[in-house]
């Protein structure tokens, strides 16, 4: 038997968004951690655009934060504007976004992972996964090094035979300027796993220099920011502008005219592209009825002549790209710095990991992110994680770190991801989720607190801070309870257009007009020595805001959470994995087919798969129950 050139307790292969997120919560946890990339310069790179969260994915930024991990911290570090998204609608769903900048975000990851005791970076490509009796047993990497592990967690992003499409040009590539990779994919087949096969899209950067602002609208952030962590303890933002432009029936003419050079209508590509985040040539095709899309401008980093345009991802010839653009006010005499492309890429449907993201076939084997068919940073450093500290909880024999879809939305995205087909890149949106109105921005702590604390994923004093927040909140809404006359209340409600009151009444009845926020009775709500201790203001606004969602959506609150509580037993209802489902009689074939593949852990998983009907859950709870 051949000998391991190092040993490591886990080995993270890929330094992406995804593996960063592994690597670190394992060494944290106290692992001694391998993490295996390509190039080490490129660890923590953001492919695509310079921003994080967005419409739920900001909630997930906020999840992974309270769970240890770090990307929340380091958009905090690295932000140029923030935004809190869907302000127009109420609180319970209000997202928070950031632009970022590209290099200081890549440079702070770096050196957390630098900086970090029990994690050794190794330069090389995972090229086969070494196993031993039906488990992992360690990883060779192409310059022939075999480094041994307990868990494996692959994370190789958009890499795997990795193909970018710009017209009829096809070249190689993980993504632009860096090479694809190759064994994985072949060793995880000879594994026995299935595979598949996506694309995704970028749009092309601009050379800020040859824009014309003047022609474009100018967007500003948010004057007081919303941080990303619960831990930044002082925010700054300088605020960078971005700017909108819209295209035009001219530009879109050029793009009809050429739509046979796009490889994804000439049939190029065979991977199925992210129907939410269409290419414009997509979105000329499939809305022709648009005079006009909206173009975002956004900074790829402080100062940097280069501008990334959000709302035209595509795969045309760099050309067709150029002149349609320039028939766009503002874009006159537009310059690339780099075209838009597309980028086909090997994944793994997910249905063959467990809820903590091992696969169901090869014990200690993890895998996380794009390899998994998502689209995003947040998905992937999210999935990263739940694998990182299960691969760590693994180790210690401690019990798994399952969540559940009423309680995060990392928890919905993993539940999907296990019990759905993936057809598309699957990215998060808050209509995936049926409680949403509980999985708000405000209340994460809340939400993931105790099982952070349980799984030793924060210190004692962060834990600490976390449930004074929490207390904040709760306190707020005691304090709303309490009656205040017409003379202390009509002066505010006036100012806001509400209606007077007559008589003394409880703060939290005229906290449930909608057009009355908690802001204007701060110092009703806040005084009686409230324990704002060590939070700063941001942290006290929020919890300002939770309290008013609590009092405001009260009633759809509880209906919620009794939605929850009814279906809980059908959702911890454990199936064994040696379960036959070809002696259970009266399922149809097609949810036979669906179970015997997908294997679900649980009942609750079981009514989530696609072709498994009511019928199909009551006979198979008929024999569960037995
Ligand atoms: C062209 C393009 C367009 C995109 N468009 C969007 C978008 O519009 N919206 C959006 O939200 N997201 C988009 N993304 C996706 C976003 O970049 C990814 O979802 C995210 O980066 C995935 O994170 P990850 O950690 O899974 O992989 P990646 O960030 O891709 O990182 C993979 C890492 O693994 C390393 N690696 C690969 N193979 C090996 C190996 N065998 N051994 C060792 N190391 C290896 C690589 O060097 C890299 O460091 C796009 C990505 C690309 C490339």
């Amino acid at each position: 038997m051949k000998r391991f050139n190092n040993h490591f307790d886990i080995i993270v292969a890929g330094g992406g968004h995804a593996g960063v997120e592994a690597a670190l919560i394992c060494a944290k946890l106290g692992l001694n951690v391998g993490l295996v990339t390509i190039d080490p310069l490129a660890i923590g790179r953001m492919s695509c655009n310079p921003s994080i969260g967005g419409i739920a994915k900001g909630q997930m930024v906020r999840e992974i934060d309270v769970l240890g991990g770090i990307m929340a911290r380091v958009a905090d570090m690295s932000a140029l504007q923030y935004k809190m998204l869907n302000r127009s609608k109420g609180k319970a769903v209000w997202s928070p976004r950031a632009q970022v900048d590209k290099r200081t975000y890549e440079t702070n990851i770096r050196k957390l992972v630098s900086d970090c005791v029990r994690l050794s970076v190794v330069r090389g490509e995972a090229v086969n996964i070494l196993t031993a009796g039906g488990s992992v047993s360690g990883v060779l990497l192409r310059d022939g090094n075999r480094l041994a592990c307990s868990s494996l967690i692959i994370t190789c992003g958009t890499f795997l035979n990795g193909l970018i499409h710009i017209g009829d040009q096809k070249t190689s590539a993980g993504r632009m300027g860096e090479s694809p990779s190759g064994g994985i994919t072949e060793s995880l087949i000879e594994l026995g796993f299935s595979v598949g096969r996506l694309k995704t899209g970028t749009p092309p950067r601009l050379k800020a220099s040859s824009i014309n602002y003047s022609a474009c609208t100018r967007s500003e952030g948010d004057r007081i920011p919303t941080q990303f962590s619960h831990f930044t303890s002082s925010i700054y933002s300088p605020n960078v502008p971005c700017y909108i432009a819209l295209s035009n029936p001219a530009c879109h003419n050029i793009i009809k005219d050429n739509i046979s050079t796009s490889p994804m209508f000439s049939g190029d590509i065979g991977g199925t592209g992210p129907r939410y985040c269409p290419s414009i040539e997509d979105k000329v095709f499939r809305f022709s009825h648009k005079d006009g899309h909206f173009l975002y401008l956004e900074p790829e980093w402080k100062d940097s002549d280069q501008v990334y345009l959000n709302g035209f991802s595509t795969s045309l010839p760099e050309q067709i790209q150029l002149s349609s653009l320039r028939q766009v006010p503002g874009f006159e005499r537009v310059e690339f710095l780099r075209p838009g492309y597309a980028i086909e890429y090997d994944f793994f449907p997910p249905s063959q990991l467990k809820s903590t993201l091992e696969t169901k076939a090869l014990s200690g084997l993890f895998l996380a992110g794009q390899i998994n068919g998502t689209s995003g940073y947040e998905e992937a450093a999210g999935q990263g994680l739940v694998a990182g500290i299960n691969a760590a909880m693994t180790t210690f024999k401690k019990e798994p770190l399952s969540l559940s879809r009423d309680t995060s939305y990392l928890g919905v995205m993993i539940d999907d991801l296990i019990t759905k087909d993936t057809m598309e890149p699957y990215r998060m949106f808050t209509s995936r989720a049926e409680y949403r109105l509980l999985l708000r921005y405000s209340n994460t702590d809340r939400r993931l607190v105790d099982v952070s604390q349980k799984h030793g994923l924060l210190s004692k004093k962060e834990i600490t801070f976390l449930k004074t927040k929490v207390l904040l909140a709760d306190e707020i809404v005691r304090e709303a309870s309490a009656s205040f006359s017409p003379e202390l209340v009509n002066p505010i409600l006036s100012k806001t257009n509400s209606g007077a009151i007559k008589q003394k009444r409880p703060l939290r009845e005229v906290l449930k007009r909608p057009s009355v926020s908690i802001e204007e009775f701060k110092s009703f709500v806040l005084k009686g020595g409230a324990p704002t201790k060590g939070l700063n203001s941001s942290l006290v606004g929020e919890a300002l805001a939770e309290a008013e969602t609590l009092i405001k959506y009260e009633g759809y609150i509880k209906r919620q959470t009794d939605q929850i509580k009814k279906v809980k037993s059908l959702n911890m209802k454990r199936i064994p994995s040696s379960f036959r489902y070809e002696e259970v009689v009266g399922l149809s074939s097609e949810a036979k087919h669906k179970l015997i593949n997908i294997k679900p852990e649980t009942l609750g998983q079981a009514t989530r798969i696609s072709g498994v009907t009511p019928s199909d859950i009551s006979v198979l709870s008929v024999f569960l129950f037995k």
